[in-house]
């Protein structure tokens, strides 16, 4: 190339990218106004425990990965994402973590049935969870063949105690992660006409317990109000990632008193959490 040739090739060039970087600089400044609000995220485990709440959702779409359904809409203008987990620890542990990368919420409510451990409590009350504990992580003591198992001898066991080993003495202890304190003053306030609504602790095992006896095992040494098979696996990472958390739960069943299971419950639940998010949303618009 004859040396004129170079210098004009190499001007228009340079010319081009400070144009082409000019636009792009331009489609990225951020008006402060535009900002995405946080959304809300409710979790409900089966169909019946957030498919109520999904309806009550404007401007809704459904997004879907793995198994997992989320219903974006909003409620009363905020963003709300309503996001049906399925049953138990992994699946919720799972939904909460792709909630948290996808969505960046500002608060996660974790909702649905769950069997009384208090006899105080009757089918019909719900309980805000002032504390989630999960109640399959337990060690047993040491007992040779044929000396069999006592679950009631049963050890708690903190995973998260350390990075080292659960064998050792140092994670014989319970874990309970807090809900938020301001979820929970606002979910307080708010008038609900099936039962009663008491501050207490949500139990959480992929476990449905029978057994009377471990039943008060559990409400006695883990101060547990009720059990569920989620809760406590959305408080843990929630709180690996600092995002607000609360769990209201409602009981469908209570053997400890003879409260039969009633999945009618479900929908009472997903009511009462949606006056306490209107309540919560009035807040941030303030
Ligand atoms: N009994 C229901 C099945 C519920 S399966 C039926 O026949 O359709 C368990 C789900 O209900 C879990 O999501 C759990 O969170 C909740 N649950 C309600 N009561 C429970 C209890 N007594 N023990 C454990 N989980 C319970």
């Amino acid at each position: 190339m004859k040396w004129y040739k170079v210098i004009f090739v190499s001007v228009f060039a340079l010319a081009f990218s400070v144009v082409t970087q000019a636009s792009a600089m331009k489609s990225v400044t951020v008006n402060s106004h535009q900002v995405p609000l946080q959304p809300i995220i409710i979790q409900g485990p089966m169909p019946i425990e957030a498919q109520h709440f999904a309806a009550l959702l404007k401007d809704v779409s459904i997004e879907k990965t793995g198994s997992f359904v989320f219903y974006k809409g909003t409620l009363n203008g905020y963003p709300v994402i309503v996001s049906q987990t399925g049953k138990g620890l992994e699946n919720t542990a799972a939904a909460t973590a792709i909630a948290i990368e996808r969505y960046k919420p500002l608060a996660i409510i974790n909702q649905g049935t769950s069997g009384g451990h208090d006899p105080k409590l009757a089918v019909g009350d719900i309980v805000l969870g002032k504390r989630v504990v999960n109640i399959g992580n337990l060690k047993t003591p040491s007992k040779k063949a044929t000396e069999g198992s006592n679950s009631l001898t049963w050890i708690p066991m903190d995973i998260m105690a350390s990075s080292g080993s659960a064998g050792s003495d140092d994670a014989n202890k319970i874990r309970y992660y807090e809900g938020s304190p301001e979820l929970l003053a606002i979910a307080k306030q708010v008038k609900y006409q099936h039962g009663k609504v008491v501050e207490g602790t949500v139990g959480s095992a992929n476990f449905w317990n029978s057994e009377l006896d471990r039943i008060t095992w559990f409400h006695e040494n883990f101060g547990t109000s009720v059990e569920e098979m989620e809760g406590a696996s959305v408080a843990q990472i929630a709180e690996a990632y600092k995002v607000p958390f609360l769990s209201i739960r409602i009981l469908s069943n209570n053997i400890t008193n003879g409260g039969h299971y009633d999945p009618n419950t479900a929908t009472e639940c997903q009511a009462f959490v949606k006056d306490v998010m209107v309540k919560y949303i009035e807040t941030l618009q303030k």
